[in-house]
């Protein structure tokens, strides 16, 4: 898949943009000044596969909280502000890699050009959100349905701000909660600037609906070649976000070393628990950072063949499930067993 280029902007120790791979990010939902809280929860995310989190700055105590945090994890942090440039002063003393700031919401010039210059001097990126609900008056006028125009014409103004004092480490980001419109900014957006462009569907919802909107708006985009980073935003774990974020790429071939489950649908012969086991097997999978693929079928009969194509598998029998390879069945083992042996062979698949 050919990938749109864009600038290149280094986030600590990884390089956004480009035609680089895409990164997967999410925000962690604890207060930032939990240390220990907040540590665990992006340590356990980077273990899902997150190449960098984004944290709430609310007050000083979370914007001191960042060089705690940062000795005891190792992937970039990005620290969100909303309008006090002083915060952001203090979140990049402390270690921030990126902020996510829009310089037209921090107020006079002499704060932007303060913010700026911080983070020059720290070689700190920043991510221009511009976000449908939040929209300034000189973008759009009371009552008016949100475009993509709007979307792009509030974005060009933000970079505009920090260009004109020579900064280009800019990351973009253009959410709309309507997905045909996010995906029509981006798509402006993409022909409009160089900056790298970070995906994503905002105030998309629960998981069951979130993640429909998600990969509604973004799948065409990225199978467009256009998304140098993204977050699926639900109203649920950061761990969540995470584990869908790479489902999409790795559906989509963006993400290909990463372990494939497949699983029958269920029907009237169907006599075990599919739902039950396939689950497990995915929790177990999220943790695997092999490319294998695993099925979980729910009869012997028609399991095996339907799921050739599988390195491994189960499928199950009244109490019984056969663990099958590439469509050769290979031993019978008792119901209660079976989660277990799949495991071990999962474990030493080469
Ligand atoms: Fe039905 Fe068996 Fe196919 Fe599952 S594998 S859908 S139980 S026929």
């Amino acid at each position: 898949m050919k990938r749109t280029e864009t600038n290149k902007i280094k986030v600590g120790n990884l390089t956004i943009g480009g035609t680089n791979t895409v990164l997967i990010q999410s925000m962690c939902n604890i207060k930032t000044s939990k240390v220990s809280e907040i540590c665990e929860q992006i340590n356990d995310c980077a273990r899902l596969g997150a190449d960098l989190m984004r944290v709430s700055i609310v007050d000083k105590e979370d914007a001191l909280a960042l060089k705690e945090i940062k000795k005891h994890v190792s992937i970039p942090l990005i620290a969100d502000i909303h309008f006090d440039y002083r915060l952001a002063l203090l979140a990049i003393e402390n270690g921030a890699d990126k902020i996510r700031i829009n310089p037209g919401n921090i107020g006079s010039i002499d704060k932007i050009q303060q913010v700026v210059d911080a983070c020059k001097k720290a070689n700190v990126s920043i991510r221009i959100g511009i976000n449908s609900g939040s929209l300034d008056k000189e973008i759009i006028k009371e009552g008016e349905k949100v475009t993509h125009i709007h979307l792009v014409n509030s974005a060009k103004k933000h970079v505009k701000i920090i260009e004109d004092m020579g900064f280009t480490d800019i990351v973009l980001s253009l959410k709309g909660s309507d997905v045909k419109e996010t995906i029509a900014a981006y798509r402006l957006a993409s022909k409009t600037f160089k900056y790298p462009l970070h995906l994503g569907i905002t105030e998309a919802g629960t998981k069951e609906v979130g993640v429909i909107r998600s990969v509604a708006g973004l799948s065409p985009l990225l199978l467009e070649g256009i998304g140098d980073t993204i977050r699926i935003s639900l109203t649920d774990s950061p761990q969540e976000e995470i584990k869908v974020c790479k489902r999409l790429l790795h559906d989509i071939g963006l993400y290909p070393n990463y372990p494939t489950l497949i699983s029958c649908p269920t029907c009237g012969r169907t006599e075990v628990d599919v739902k039950k086991v396939a689950s497990q097997v995915l929790e177990l999978l999220e943790y695997t950072n092999k490319k294998i693929t695993v099925a979980v079928m729910g009869c012997p009969v028609n399991g095996p063949g339907e799921a050739k194509h599988a390195d491994i598998g189960l499928a199950g029998g009244k109490m019984k499930w056969v663990l099958f390879k590439k469509g050769h069945v290979i031993d019978t083992i008792d119901e209660k067993d079976a989660f277990t042996r799949l495991k071990k062979e999962i474990e030493s698949f080469k």
